[in-house]
C-alpha cells in the first residue's frame, strides 16, 4: 500500500532499525518508543487487522514475538516484563493501519515515567523521535541475541 509508512518500511524506502526479518514478517525499533527497547513485529504484506491473517500467521507472528521478548531481555536494557499489545482498530486506538504487535518491555515502577509518552501514542502525535543512531544500537544489542 503505497501511503501506508510500515509498507515504505518493508520496502525500504523508509528507514528502519530492523531486529528480525524473515519472507513473512520483519521487526524493528518503534521510531517513538514507549519504553527504551520498544520493538514491533509486522507481516510484511499489508493486513490492517489480527483476523485479517490465518490462524498459522498469527501463531507466528506471536512467535517471532516471543524470540524477540528473549532476546530484548539478554541485551541489557534493563528488561524486567514486557506488554504484548496489538492496537486492533480504530477504536482501539490504532493509529497505524498496518498490523503490528508491540513488545514493550517494563521495569518495575516505569509507568509514571510513560504517562506522557502514552498519552501522545492515543492522540496519534507520538512526540519526538529517537535517533536512528540509538535505535540502531539497540537493535544491534538485541539482533547479538536473537
Ligand atoms: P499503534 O498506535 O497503531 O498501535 O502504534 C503505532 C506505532 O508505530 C507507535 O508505537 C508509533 O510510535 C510507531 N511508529 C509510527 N511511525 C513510525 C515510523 O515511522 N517508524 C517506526 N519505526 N515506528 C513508527
Ligand atoms: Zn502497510
Amino acid at each position: 500500500m503505497t501511503d501506508c509508512i510500515f509498507c515504505k518500511i518493508v520496502d525500504g524506502q523508509e528507514a528502519a532499525s530492523v531486529v528480525y526479518e524473515d519472507e513473512e514478517f520483519i521487526a524493528f525499533m518503534d521510531a517513538f518508543p514507549l519504553t527504551e527497547g520498544h520493538c514491533l513485529v509486522i507481516p510484511k504484506a499489508h493486513h490492517v487487522r489480527l483476523d485479517e491473517i490465518n490462524a498459522k500467521k498469527r501463531a507466528k507472528l506471536f512467535s517471532i514475538g516471543h524470540k524477540v521478548i528473549k532476546a530484548q531481555k539478554k541485551a541489557e536494557l534493563g528488561v524486567q516484563g514486557t506488554n504484548l499489545l496489538i492496537n486492533d482498530g480504530k477504536a482501539a486506538n490504532q493509529t497505524v493501519p498496518h498490523l503490528h504487535l508491540h513488545l514493550i518491555p517494563r521495569a518495575s515502577g516505569d509507568l509514571i515515567k510513560s504517562i506522557p509518552r502514552i498519552l501522545l501514542h492515543i492522540s496519534g502525535l507520538f512526540g519526538f523521535k529517537t535517533s536512528r543512531a540509538t535505535l540502531d544500537s539497540q537493535a544491534e544489542k538485541i539482533t547479538d541475541h536473537l
